[in-house]
């Protein structure tokens, strides 16, 4: 089943072209990373599918749902973590998490079961009485992460969900994204790290300028490991080359029998 689609999806910022035509489709079920460097649109794009902001041109459908009609039903039912997480700093852990049960209306019994199972699958209830403001950036990150869960969504998209977080923090927030897909949820994150991606998603995009530069697997993507750093073989295409180089984790890119070798 088709989680999000989107039909000739375009956005302007005056003259600035922030994404161009944009057709893609996330599966139910997939970890779908929309890969690019900063700039390419990633953010334009999530912002969009969210309802958040209005595209130029052409439409997004998001659990057969559309974010410029019906935001409110989006909202619900998606997930969304972006790029800077807001938290009350002078609460606690625990009472950010209830008051967001309370915006969502949950009822007393329900909303602190939600919030105990949430905060355990962070790692957070040891820390649960503990004010925001003393948190580090992985613990936000995964309490970020807890609020988002605590409405059941269907469909998590999550902005740079590891950008500023030590290498073992982003370690342990990219374990984390494995197990809300093993349990069902389609996730859709945007990154600029080419081995990230590689290692939790199952399907790419490839984003440019504002255009898909490339879709597919990460199989597809990736079809050797050498010695710790990754090989891939793409078939050539028009800005590929560039869009890889604007990677992190890309050291450079040669072309070789109409294929590339990003190493
Ligand atoms: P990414 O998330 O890949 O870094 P963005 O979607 O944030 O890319 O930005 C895509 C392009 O649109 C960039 O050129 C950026 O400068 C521009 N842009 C994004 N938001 C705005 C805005 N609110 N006003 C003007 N230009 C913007």
């Amino acid at each position: 089943m088709t989680v999000i689609q989107t039909r000739g999806l375009s956005k302007r910022y005056g003259r600035v072209v922030a994404v161009e035509d944009l057709n893609l489709e996330v599966w139910e079920g997939e970890v779908f990373g929309v890969l690019g460097p900063n700039g390419s649109g990633k953010t334009t794009t999530i912002l969009m599918l969210l309802g958040l902001t209005e595209p130029t041109q052409g439409e997004a459908r998001v659990l057969g749902l559309d974010p410029m009609r019906e935001p409110l039903k989006v909202k619900a039912r998606v997930g969304y973590l972006p790029d800077q997480v807001g938290f009350y700093g002078e609460l606690t852990a625990w009472e950010n998490l209830r008051y967001t049960t309370r915006l969502l209306g949950l009822p007393e019994g329900e909303a602190k079961a939600r919030i105990e199972e949430v905060l355990r699958r962070m790692g957070l209830w040891e820390v649960r009485e503990r004010r925001v403001s003393a948190f580090s950036r992985g613990m936000r990150q995964r309490l970020g992460l807890a609020e988002v869960l605590l409405k059941r969504p269907k469909v998590v998209i999550l902005d740079e969900p590891t950008s500023g977080l030590d290498p073992e923090a982003a370690r342990e927030f990219l374990e984390l994204i494995k197990e809300l897909k093993a349990e069902g949820i389609t996730v859709l994150l945007s990154s600029h790290l080419l081995h990230q991606v590689q290692e939790i998603c199952d399907r790419v995009g490839l984003f440019h300028k504002g255009r898909l530069a490339l879709l597919g697997t990460v199989e597809e993507l990736a079809q050797r490991v050498l010695g710790g750093g990754y090989e891939i073989l793409v078939e050539a295409g028009p800005g590929l080359e560039e869009a890889f180089l604007g990677l992190e984790g890309v050291a450079r890119v040669e072309a070789e029998d109409g294929r590339y070798r990003v190493l």
